[in-house]
């Protein structure tokens, strides 16, 4: 059964054609820079040569007719006819408390959808934007929404509230939602298939550590605590995003360089972080680079982000009482050893050692610690993607098979 996995953005789109259940990649590409003159689209078949092309597209209607076209295109798609197509997977930002899990785009689903959309502003709009194009271009189509933050659902009252007026909770639904839960949960199954125990026993703790970041918590599969917050600035010190701050500081900014709210909002998230601090970059390739050549404000940055991550981890131990397993995920945490040994080199007390020669690994499933660690360290490639295909084929496929009977 083919499942189309589409990402958008707010000036981009990004697709995978999967064929479910095997999980056979036929196609994945992108659309940037929806509504600029040098809107690109870049394709890339399985197998084949990757085809960039300039077009025109004015908006996200466009866009995903675009993609549309392009996977049945005679030369470089891989399908006849959108009729193949048994089911669409969105990636949506925010599901606030409504969604608790992925769900098939119901007439009633999409009002409620609409309503999480003041909560985050910057991504349901456009999320929303290749639904309804979906709903315009394949009608009849199941279309499946998988929430960024619907695994954090299951976080207990007592660690997503703030220490705000209870009212400000029930009427505005000000909390802790968290971010990235496709990543946290994918990598969480796989972590208790390469283990061979059953999450319902495992403790784990989830680093995603990519231009965005987060700790996850997770006890029996459940996520139990996270280091994002009411939105995806809270926690890590990020590539761009300057994490937790003493909220005392935010007003202190506006008054003293006389920013307004949406300048504090995009200074705060653009060009703070391991940005901010190195002076040099937001991608730790570069600052690693630096640092390794004696430049101070690199090196700090690396150390500042270092101790972030330790302190989440720590607070996620105290959360979880221990841990069975720590795990790597994302651009950095799947790639960076250097960054892997200076995280686990606090660790000790989670009864955790790590094997320098398999902490060498990049981009692959490994296991990274010594025969006697008691705490295993993993190195598990994230695939948002192939998650929300899974929920899409596991919410869709039942329900096709019934109506093909
Ligand atoms: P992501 O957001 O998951 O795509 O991760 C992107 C970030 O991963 C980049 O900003 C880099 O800082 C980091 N990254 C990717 N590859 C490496 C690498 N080989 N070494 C260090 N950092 C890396």
């Amino acid at each position: 059964m083919l499942v189309l996995v589409l990402n958008c953005g707010s000036s981009s789109v990004k697709y995978q054609l999967l064929d479910m259940p095997s999980q056979t990649l036929l196609a994945k590409g992108l659309i940037e820079r929806i509504g600029l003159k040098d809107a690109a689209l870049t394709h890339a078949p399985a197998g084949q040569q990757r085809v960039v092309r300039t077009v025109s597209i004015q908006n996200h209607s466009d866009a995903i007719r675009l993609v549309l076209k392009t996977l049945i295109d005679p030369m470089v798609g891989m399908i006849q006819g959108l009729d193949q197509i048994k089911a669409v997977g969105h990636r949506v930002a925010h599901g606030g408390e409504m969604f608790t899990h992925s769900v098939v785009l119901t007439e009633k689903n999409l009002v409620a959808l609409e309503k999480c959309s003041g909560l985050a502003p910057l991504h349901n709009p456009a999320n929303l934007a290749g639904i309804n194009a979906c709903l315009r271009w394949m009608p009849g189509v199941p279309q499946v929404a998988v929430f960024d933050t619907a695994f954090h659902q299951s976080i207990p009252p007592s660690a997503y509230l703030y220490g705000l007026p209870y009212e400000l909770y029930e009427q505005d639904k000000l909390r802790k939602y968290g971010f990235h839960g496709t990543s946290h949960k994918y990598v969480s199954m796989r972590v208790s298939e390469m283990m061979g125990r059953p999450l319902e026993n495992l403790k784990l703790i989830t680093c995603h550590l990519g231009n965005g970041a987060s700790v996850t918590a997770i006890e029996g599969g459940r996520s139990r605590e996270t280091s994002m917050g009411f939105t995806p600035l809270d926690g890590l010190v990020m590539g761009t995003r300057c994490g937790t701050l003493d909220p005392a500081l935010i007003p202190y900014l506006m008054e003293k360089y006389g920013f307004n709210t949406s300048e504090v909002n995009e200074f705060l998230n653009k060009k703070c972080g391991v940005l901010g601090l190195s002076g040099v970059s937001s991608d730790f390739r570069d600052i690693e680079t630096q640092a390794g050549y004696g430049n101070y404000r690199a090196r700090i940055a690396l150390d500042v982000f270092v101790h972030s991550v330790q302190k989440y981890i720590g607070s996620s131990a105290a959360v979880l009482d221990g841990a069975d397993a720590l795990i790597f995920t994302a651009g950095l945490g799947e790639n960076s050893p250097s960054m892997r040994q200076a995280i686990c080199s606090r660790l000790t007390y989670l009864g955790l050692e790590l094997d320098p020669e398999k902490n060498l690994v990049c981009g692959q499933e490994a296991d990274i610690s010594t025969e006697g660690s008691r705490c295993r360290v993993l190195v598990v490639p994230t695939n948002e993607e192939l998650m929300i295909a899974m929920d899409t084929y596991g919410l869709t496929e039942q329900t096709l098979t019934n109506m093909e009977r």
